[in-house]
């Protein structure tokens, strides 16, 4: 295998992007209280939209009209993985589950983080599906230290996914950040498809765990975005945008 090219990025660089990853982090804790029952996916794309051009009139979208994406946000409901499109007729109904992803540019720098957020009370098993998928993240951020192998950050998401007898999504993953959305590498979620390489102080990774409750299968429908299960059972996805430093793994795209 060919060496893939990584941007380490400065200390100055570094600031840049944690600042655009903090507004990622407010926005979609500000998102939060709007995934409820009886809302839609295209209502939280209308709050963020007022959201940001109010408290960051200078942040740029980094979804929106990416290869010609429609969006602010990717909103994915149920049995649809990442890429949805938010709209209108999807109504949010109790026991439903909602990623919802966002990223901004901000001055010159990327910001990228997904959260699933459970409407109102949700089954057991789709309790596990959330828990399992959030923790396959909170695992993998752990191995994010200099001189580890990205190998182990692959391994640790689907191990975690397994020991909560999810099905981890090897199709679609994470992805060096910094000066642009999608970056090299490619972080996988399974082992054996990441590239060979070791962590560096100064890389920036966005780490993206995704699974199904009962299929790892996808297939991506006619919109040609919307990534969904097969056979249409639930689905999550987290993301956080991590920064690995000297003194370890830092997450970006969280609030303190
Ligand atoms: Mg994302
Ligand atoms: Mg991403």
């Amino acid at each position: 295998m060919g060496k893939v090219p990584v941007e380490l990025l400065s200390k100055e660089e570094l600031e840049k992007v944690r600042a655009a990853n903090r507004i990622v982090a407010e926005a979609l804790e500000y998102l939060k209280d709007f995934v409820k029952p009886g809302a839609t996916a295209w209502d939280l794309e209308v709050a963020v939209r007022e959201w940001l051009k109010k408290n960051y009139p200078n942040a740029r979208p980094a979804f929106y009209g990416y290869r010609g994406f429609p969006a602010y946000l990717c909103v994915s409901v149920n049995e649809e993985v990442v890429h949805g499109i938010p709209r209108k007729e999807r109504v949010f109904k109790e026991g439903d589950v909602v990623s919802v992803d966002f990223g901004v540019e901000y001055y010159g720098y990327y910001g990228d983080s997904a959260k699933t957020f459970p409407v109102g009370k949700v089954s057991k098993e789709v309790q596990r599906l959330l828990e399992g998928t959030q923790r396959a993240l909170e695992e993998a951020v752990k191995q994010l230290y200099e001189g580890n192998e990205l190998e182990a950050v692959s391994k640790t998401i689907y191990k975690t996914l397994k020991k909560y007898r999810l099905f981890p999504i090897c199709k679609y993953g994470g992805h060096g950040i910094g000066r642009k959305l999608h970056m090299e590498p490619f972080v996988a979620n399974c082992p054996g498809v990441s590239p060979k390489m070791k962590l560096r102080a100064g890389m920036v990774l966005a780490v993206e765990p995704m699974a199904g409750l009962k299929t790892a299968k996808t297939k991506e429908l006619s919109d040609g975005w919307t990534v969904i299960t097969w056979n249409r059972t639930p689905a999550a996805h987290f993301e956080h945008t991590v920064a690995v430093t000297e003194h370890g793994p830092e997450i970006l795209s969280k609030l303190d």
